[in-house]
């Protein structure tokens, strides 16, 4: 059984023993280890790990730190399938996914490689009479990053590479539910030359997340989470004197015009919907069908849910892996009943799916529930609007365009959406028009890349700043604009009056 500790000032730590969470293996339900519960006093073991090594990171080059950067980039890529295997055994997703989870987030290290770049300020020369003013950034201090069980790697890969290639000290708190991946990425760090202390995890929950909140040396942090803890982590957080960022759930419609190529608009919906259990932020979960497209769309969606492979996340044939809790995969079947009685028609019942190497999902150990569809969802019920977070797709028809945008519009979530449409016209209509902060054409999870920020709009995002991309290089450090004069020849003289350009 595996024992997942605390990495505090570049070493393996206990920490207070007292309490301890258990790790699954979802494909199975069994236990297959624990993970360490961080008290107050851990949390306040790995700042103070990070506030002493701040000072002397601040000051390495950036070419230094460029240095450090590309060398993580090249043992994360070494590592890449250990690491996969690690988020295959705790979360469940398959190998290929938690792959690709992996890509992603080295994109995001790769564009922390250009920080020499990306730190460039401005430069005025004689804004006076030889005056010159030039602006520059600097790192915060202490920067703490909380995450969600669905992205173990790319969700702290959007934040810890820029936040340390801008010179902070990071503490990582990632999900208990897989929290093997932040250990891995711990050694990686040491092993390219970042100093000891730089880089800190405190596993755990709230007890850790509200110490870190509170703490007097953590200048900001970044959030991705749920939308009820993300809200309070940003009103906690700023209530404390920091900056904060913190991105919530979401609800991601797909509008579908009568134009649409609709063996893409299927290919699209499915690969959206279930890819990852359904467990994305950018999945796709409510298809708006514009008439009269309905029926030959969901006909063309059954068909190919019901070609999909589920199984364990570690064999290369399978499409679709378990849930990552038995609570979890309990919340989300619950919706399938729900659905019916508020109207909607239960096209392909995931609890009945066979799982290779078992029987019926509803039966098969481990947290299994196959791909889901839920035809005719009635606009504004609860299997419309709550985040459900798994593979249940639902189906919602429409009459037109302007319908299908006002649902959109309507809801409490603005993370993403996409439109299919051969219609250029209504394509950019919708891009305009729509309120939600990522959006694709023809394109089902328009997650950016990392020389963009990602973000959602309304109950997606508490806070101003979006992760990754300029406005990530934004939040991780704050502008000081310095003005200074060379007299020549020197000489002084009195003025009680407020300098004005001459
Ligand atoms: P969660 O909100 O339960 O947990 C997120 C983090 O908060 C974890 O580290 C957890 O330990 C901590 N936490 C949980 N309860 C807490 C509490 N009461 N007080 C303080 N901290 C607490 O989310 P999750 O279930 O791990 O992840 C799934 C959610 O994350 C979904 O809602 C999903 O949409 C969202 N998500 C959003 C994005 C995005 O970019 N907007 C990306 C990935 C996931």
């Amino acid at each position: 059984m595996k024992s997942v500790k605390h990495w505090i000032d570049g070493a393996l730590a206990d920490g207070d023993t007292s309490r301890t969470g258990e790790l699954y293996n979802p494909a199975t339900g069994e236990v297959s280890g624990s993970v360490a519960m961080a008290s107050a006093a851990d949390v306040d073991a790995a700042v103070a790990a990070a506030v002493a090594a701040f000072p002397a990171w601040r000051d390495a080059s950036l070419v230094k730190r460029a240095q450090v950067l590309f060398r993580f980039r090249e043992l994360m890529y070494a590592h890449r399938d250990e690491l996969a295997a690690f988020i295959s055994s705790e979360h469940g997703k398959v190998h290929s996914d938690a792959l690709g989870e992996v890509a992603r987030g080295l994109e995001v290290v790769e564009f922390a490689c250009g920080i020499p770049h990306l730190l460039k300020g401005g430069f005025s020369e004689g804004v006076s009479t030889r005056v010159d003013s030039y602006s520059i950034r600097q790192p915060l201090g202490v920067v703490a990053g909380i995450t969600p069980f669905n992205f173990p790697a790319m969700v702290p890969m959007w934040m810890y590479p820029i936040a340390i290639a801008c010179g902070n000290a990071f503490v990582l708190k990632p999900s208990e539910k897989d929290p093997s991946a932040s250990l891995l990425m711990a050694r990686l760090w040491q092993e390219a030359g970042l100093p000891d202390g730089v880089f800190n995890v405190v596993q755990g929950d709230k007890v850790a997340v509200d110490r870190l909140l509170e703490h007097p040396d953590v200048r900001a942090v970044s959030f991705v989470g749920s939308t009820p803890i993300a809200k309070y982590v940003y009103e906690t957080g700023t209530a404390h004197g920091k900056r904060v960022q913190a991105l919530g759930g979401a609800k991601n419609h797909m509008l579908v015009l009568p134009d649409a190529d609709l063996d893409l608009v299927a290919d699209s919906a499915v690969s959206a919907g279930f890819g990852s259990a359904g467990e994305r932020c950018m999945a796709i979960s409510v298809v708006l069908a514009v008439d009269p497209v309905g029926d030959e769309l969901v006909q063309k969606i059954v068909e190919r849910v019901e070609r999909l492979t589920i199984g364990p996340g570690d064999d290369p044939a399978s499409e679709m892996g378990p849930l990552v809790t038995a609570a979890h995969r309990d919340k989300v079947a619950s919706y399938l009943d729900l659905g019916v009685e508020e109207g909607a028609k239960l096209v392909v019942d995931g609890r009945e799916t066979p799982v290779a190497g078992g029987g019926k999902a509803a039966e098969t150990p481990g947290f299994w529930l196959g791909p889901t569809v839920l035809d005719h969802v009635p606009v504004g019920s609860r299997t419309h609007t709550e985040e459900i977070f798994g593979p249940v797709l639902s189906i919602v028809r429409v009459g037109s365009y302007e319908e299908g945008l006002e649902i959109i519009n309507g809801g409490e979530y603005g993370n993403g959406t996409a439109i299919f449409t051969n219609d250029g016209g209504a394509a950019r209509r919708f891009q305009n028009q729509v309120e939600v902060g990522m959006v694709g054409i023809n394109v089902p999870i328009p997650v950016p890349m990392a020389f963009y920020s990602f973000g959602g709009w309304k109950a997606s995002l508490f806070g101003d700043t979006h992760v990754h991309g300029a406005e990530g290089v934004h939040f991780y450090t704050r502008g000081k604009v310095v003005t200074s004069r060379w007299l020549d020849p020197s000489h002084g003289g009195v003025n009680l009056g407020f300098p004005t350009n001459k």
